[in-house]
């Protein structure tokens, strides 16, 4: 590594949803995770460019499945965690997080098919407390991050997640209103509205998963995720929105990709931070994606994108732990800043058009 250079740095969390290839609608074999297989390849290899491009060290947030779905099909929910032992021990040992990610599908035996049931809160809280036993009977201990599927969560599921020792919540980003994309198959319920959410990260009040509760002094921590724009329109439609700033019907607020188009990116990534409003950064992506030498190829641009040497101020590829104390120690202001208004919630930095 080379020294490190001066100036700001903010933090960046990239979640790596490790889960089976493709989503099941219907029954499915347990088949090996291949998009896994291809990024404990692929990241470590990034890993170390990072670490060459920005002289720090990079670390990645990994969240395994475990839930309802993956015990049917694989026989016990901890399945990953026992079949890529070796894999997570090495991402252990590069100083990665290794936390739990779940969605709620429920097998319909009558009509044959998965249902993802967030609306059905009891399934729900069966689903989190076997996947948090599988990952303690495996670690001997909690998993520190987690995340749940489709941007689901409540505030019952925080408080509980929280009582089953998670310490990181990296489910939901602020500014959005709308229900589930239909794509997703049979659901129930429907993500929370978070127009109001914060964008900094908080320890959250018990009533309210949205509402940073300043008087604690412990417990878990809510890290609300990058989010824009995403539309289903061209490419072209899509330029000529984000440069006079309009917004069709049919765009919505989602979280930011790893292996969104670079140009979509940009927005977000090209001005320094203000370190009070954008106080740290996330992009998720999802096991399967790097089964597409496309995706994999867009990862690796966007990597270089992210490091780049002529960029002004600095990323840090951080574990949400270390986002936690990096917040803490530099970045959190005098006060927490006020819940923003519906127009605020996702700032300026944050707004952005992705692709479809
Ligand atoms: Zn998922």
């Amino acid at each position: 590594m080379t020294p490190p250079e001066p100036g700001p740095v903010t933090p960046l969390v990239v979640n790596i949803h490790a889960e089976p290839d493709g989503v099941f609608h219907l029954e499915a074999d347990g088949a090996l995770w291949h998009g896994f297989e291809m990024a404990t390849r692929l990241m470590p290899e990034l890993r170390s460019r990072i670490e060459e491009r920005t002289g720090r060290p990079a670390h990645f947030s990994w969240q395994f499945r475990a839930d309802g779905q993956i015990a049917r099909t694989y026989g016990k929910p901890g399945w990953a965690f026992v079949r890529y032992a070796k894999e997570i021990e090495a991402l252990m040992r590069a100083g990665d997080d290794i936390g739990l990610h779940q969605h709620g599908y429920r097998w319909d035996a009558s009509n044959g098919v998965w249902i993802e049931d967030y609306g059905n809160q009891p399934w729900m809280e069966e689903v989190a407390s076997l996947g948090f036993a599988a990952y303690r009977g495996v670690f001997g201990r909690p998993p520190e991050s987690f995340t749940a599927g489709v941007s689901w969560t409540n505030s019952a599921m925080v408080r509980l997640v929280e009582s089953l020792g998670a310490r990181y919540e990296l489910t939901a980003g602020p500014g959005r209103d709308k229900p589930f994309p239909s794509s997703i198959g049979q659901f129930t319920g429907r993500p929370p509205d978070t127009r109001r959410m914060p964008r900094h990260p908080y320890r959250p009040s018990a009533a309210d998963f949205q509402v940073p509760d300043l008087d604690r002094e412990d417990g878990l921590w809510v890290i609300p995720l990058t989010t824009g724009r995403q539309s289903s329109g061209g490419k072209l439609r899509r330029t000529f929105r984000r440069l006079t700033g309009t917004m069709a019907r049919h765009e919505f607020i989602t979280k930011l990709f790893l292996q969104s188009p670079t140009e979509y990116l940009g927005p977000v990534f090209h001005a320094a931070p203000d370190p009070i409003e954008q106080t740290h950064f996330t992009l998720d992506i999802r096991s399967d994606a790097f089964c597409k030498a496309k995706n994999c190829a867009a990862v690796r641009r966007n990597i270089d994108y992210l490091t780049s040497p002529e960029r002004p101020w600095q990323l840090l590829f951080t574990t949400p732990q270390e986002l936690v104390a990096h917040y803490l120690a530099e970045t959190r202001p005098e006060r927490d800043p006020r819940s923003p208004t519906d127009d605020e919630s996702l700032g300026s930095t944050a707004f952005t058009i992705l692709g479809p």
